[in-house]
Parts: structure tokens; C-alpha cells; sequence
């Protein structure tokens, strides 16, 4: 019998598909829409858990972040993430959406992985850029909001994932933009980004912020100002 961590690689893509077939209209659609991330679910292929697959069952109703990677004319998927939006976590009682820093996930995961995936570099396209820099955010969602701002980023699934043998990708860039959130495991992250890389620079973006919700916030421009570009 298949064990779930040998899934392979061609169960991901279906599943990842099924996803993002899913995903039009459904409460995924409208989370990423309030974040300011619409715009980047084509090309980063979100999806919503409204039909598990086989061995998924725990993920219903979460939104699905796939890793995808370069494979040919098609795009393999690494593994996928699954984050909880649940109404009762990300809602204030009067229906309208609590800052991200604001939701409340209490007794589970704001994130789940797939059981026996390693912490993994998300977006590795990204490495492929001609530009000199690159960034690098703590979690998938502000390196989606990033991208979108025409800088190259990197995302890692949290502020502990850090693995020594992601530290040679970066190298060569001239600078590597290191992006926690607003908050002190958010410059924790920062910090030890900038003691693993030697070109890494931290960007603190202030109190309560991610890369998405200051981007929403301040638009494309003053990010990257921000950033110095
Ligand atoms: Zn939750």
C-alpha cells in the first residue's frame, strides 16, 4: 500500500489541479481577494479544499498553496500546503476579515504540510531572475504579494524552517532582501536570515505588517522604495 509520504509527485499535480479548479468562487478566492493577492492566484495556481483527495481529508476547506516547480511544458507540484481560512478564525463576529496578524487559530495549524515533507523553498522559480537581488519572506503569501511587486521572492514555510542546504541558492545575488513579518518571531526570521546569508539585508516593514498587507496597504511603489529599488 502507497504510504502517504511516498505520494509521488504526479498524485500532487492532480490534486494541486483539482484545487485550483476548485478555487473560482469559493471561500479561498475571497480570503486571497481581501489580502490583495487575487490578481497572483493564476499564476501561483491556489486552490481550495472543497473536494480532498484521497489521504487529504484533513485539509477541507483550507486553502492549497502549491509548491510548483519548472518540469518541461508542464509544472511539477513538490508538495502543497494548506492554510486555514476558516470563518471562525479569520472573521471577526461582524463577518468582515481580521488582519492577518489579528486571526485567531486556536487548538490547530494556521498551516498544515503534508505528512513527511521537509520545510522546502517555495517559489524557486524565482532564482532563475537576471536581476541582483532577490527576496526572501516568511511564508508563502507575502512572497506571492512580492512577486507581484517585480521583485523575484522566495517564500519559506515559517519563521523555523530555515535549512542549512538553502543557503547556497542564494548565493551570488547581490543583495537578498530578508522579509519577516512585523512582529518578533517575523524579525527573529530576519535576523537569522541575514546570520545564515552573508548578502541577506533585513527590511523591517513596521509593526503588524507582511509584505502582502503593506504592499495592499501603500501599492507597488512604496514597497519597493522600501526595499531601496
Ligand atoms: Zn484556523
Amino acid at each position: 500500500m502507497l504510504k502517504l509520504h511516498e505520494s509521488q509527485g504526479s498524485d500532487l499535480v492532480s490534486a494541486g489541479k483539482r484545487y485550483s479548479d476548485h478555487y473560482e468562487g469559493s471561500p479561498a478566492q475571497q480570503y486571497l481577494e481581501h489580502r490583495g493577492l487575487g490578481q497572483q492566484a493564476v499564476k501561483f495556481k491556489f486552490g481550495y479544499v472543497s473536494a480532498p483527495a484521497i489521504g487529504h481529508e484533513l485539509y477541507r476547506g483550507r486553502l492549497a498553496i502549491p509548491y510548483l516547480r519548472p518540469a518541461g511544458r508542464n509544472r511539477s507540484v513538490a508538495t502543497i500546503r494548506f492554510r486555514c481560512i476558516a470563518d471562525a478564525c479569520v472573521k471577526a463576529p461582524d463577518g468582515t476579515y481580521l488582519p492577518p496578524h489579528r486571526e485567531r487559530h486556536e487548538g490547530h495549524g494556521k498551516y498544515m504540510g503534508l505528512p513527511g515533507h521537509p520545510p522546502r523553498l517555495y517559489n524557486t522559480s524565482a532564482l532563475l531572475t537576471s536581476k541582483s537581488y532577490i527576496a526572501l519572506n516568511e511564508g508563502e503569501l507575502d512572497g506571492a504579494a512580492v512577486e507581484g511587486a517585480d521583485v523575484p521572492a522566495v517564500g519559506t514555510p515559517g519563521v523555523s524552517s530555515w535549512r542549512d542546504h538553502f543557503d547556497p541558492a542564494f548565493a551570488g545575488f547581490e543583495v537578498v532582501f530578508a522579509l519577516g513579518d512585523g512582529d518578533d518571531a517575523g524579525r527573529r526570521f530576519a535576523a537569522k536570515v541575514c546570520e545564515a546569508l552573508p548578502n541577506a539585508k533585513a527590511v523591517d516593514l513596521g509593526d503588524g505588517y507582511d509584505a502582502a498587507r503593506f504592499i495592499h496597504e501603500f501599492g507597488t511603489e512604496q514597497f519597493r522604495e522600501r526595499l531601496g529599488l
